[in-house]
């Protein structure tokens, strides 16, 4: 495939500009390189309602609308929450709902840029690292366009998300690491040694199916009708979702389309939290590589990241919009799962809840503010994972209806 003449590559460390190679790191500092997009969107354009991610084509590293692998992802909802808004006393809360992708994950906007770009190039393998929604996203794209899938699941991935990723008939090769970063080398070197496209979601080793991510801004600037929040929250792992919607809203400024950036927050469990500790100790992303969380821990497992896979781009996210990093422990996590079911009828996974934990939390940081908390993955994914929280076991009655009246007094 040719190369996507509508971007270049872009250092968020030193500011350099180059044009797209296969020299995926900064000449100049060694940081690694991230996609910028060159086009830019009709205002039209971005007032009609996306049906899919895929109305943003000009602004992604696909250069044709036949080399796109989808399952119509993108396109979510963005919920009003005056429930939950009114809980925290913030002055308002919409929660975008990427529960609403094909396999119940954001992961599926970046694996069909990933599946795309690596059928575009000839591949007929594709592998990934995963605890989970990417291996299921991979295997779901991997299946609509004919290509073979392995995936290599680290010691986070739970049952319910293994058994969904075998469904859509991948190889699953269940890895026993708990650190990503280990895995990670093993999957780079079997795609080096067998030919096949190395689809983690991870930008330093990856710039293109990141992009994905950053379709999330745009619709975002299309729901709020132009005018963003104070606040955006995110769950960060490695941190490609936060820094592509990051790279988005630089998309919207280039193009005119906004003047300020919403404050980007990022939500990591504090059983792994590779990011607070690097906006804490204000690390530089190479020396964040340097210190990897030694033992990952924490029923938050899809977020679980040792490193900052996309910490060049998660980094600058956080500080050039005077954001905030956040951890929060797992009764916090828990608490958020079941906060957000009850209060809003909407069931996440784990790893999304952080960002309502972090309401919890720090609701003194937010009070009175407008947010917007992305919730990244759907909580029936991995029922079988004991991930999710305690759900009492329903009572049993005969059908009859004075067994029915005595149950109903233990309720009053
Ligand atoms: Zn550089």
């Amino acid at each position: 495939m040719s190369k996507p003449r509508s971007f270049e590559f872009h250092c968020y460390a030193c500011g350099l500009a180059c044009p797209v190679s296969k020299q995926l790191h900064c000449p100049v500092c060694g940081v690694p390189l991230a996609l910028r997009a060159l086009n830019t969107m009709p205002a039209d354009a971005l007032h009609a309602p996306p049906a899919s991610m895929w109305h943003y084509l000009p602004l992604l590293p696909i250069p044709a609308p036949e080399a796109v692998v989808s399952l119509g992802e993108g396109g979510t909802t963005l919920l009003n929450a005056p429930r939950l808004a009114g809980r925290f006393r913030l002055e308002a809360l919409h929660i975008k709902n990427e529960m609403g992708n094909p396999t119940g994950s954001f992961k599926d906007r970046q694996l069909s840029v990933a599946i795309s770009h690596a059928r575009a190039c000839g591949h007929t393998t594709v592998a990934a690292v995963s605890s989970g929604n990417v291996a299921v996203a991979t295997a779901a794209y991997a299946a609509r366009a004919g290509l073979r899938a392995f995936l290599f699941m680290h010691g986070q991935a739970g049952a319910g998300k293994i058994a969904q990723a075998a469904a859509y008939g991948a190889h699953v090769i269940c890895v026993d690491s708990p650190r990503p970063s280990e895995v990670f080398a093993l999957c780079i070197k079997a795609c080096e040694t067998f030919g096949w496209a190395h689809v983690s979601t991870a930008g330093m080793y990856d710039p293109y199916n990141v992009e994905g991510s950053k379709t999330i801004a745009y619709e975002l600037f299309q729901q709020y009708n132009g005018t963003l929040p104070e606040w955006i929250l995110a769950p960060v792992g490695g941190g490609g979702l936060l820094g592509g919607l990051w790279r988005g809203l630089l998309d919207l400024q280039r193009m005119g389309h906004i003047n300020q950036l919403p404050r980007l927050v990022g939500v990591q469990a504090s059983g792994c939290a590779p990011l607070t500790q690097a906006i804490d100790r204000h690390w530089s992303f190479q020396e964040s590589l340097q210190h990897p969380w030694e033992h990952p821990e924490t029923i938050a497992g899809g977020i679980a990241d040792d490193i900052l896979f996309d910490g060049h781009t998660v980094l600058p996210a956080i500080r050039t919009t005077n954001g905030a990093a956040f951890a929060v422990d797992d009764p916090a996590i828990r608490q958020g799962v079941t906060t957000l079911a009850h209060t809003e009828g909407l069931f996440c996974e784990t790893t999304s809840a952080v960002v309502i934990a972090a309401l919890e939390t720090h609701a003194e940081r937010f009070r009175g503010q407008q947010v917007c908390c992305i919730v990244t993955g759907n909580g029936m994914k991995d029922l079988a994972g004991g991930s999710s929280p305690e759900i009492a076991a329903p009572p049993h009655i005969p059908a009859d209806m004075q067994a029915l009246e005595t149950l109903l007094d233990t309720l009053r």
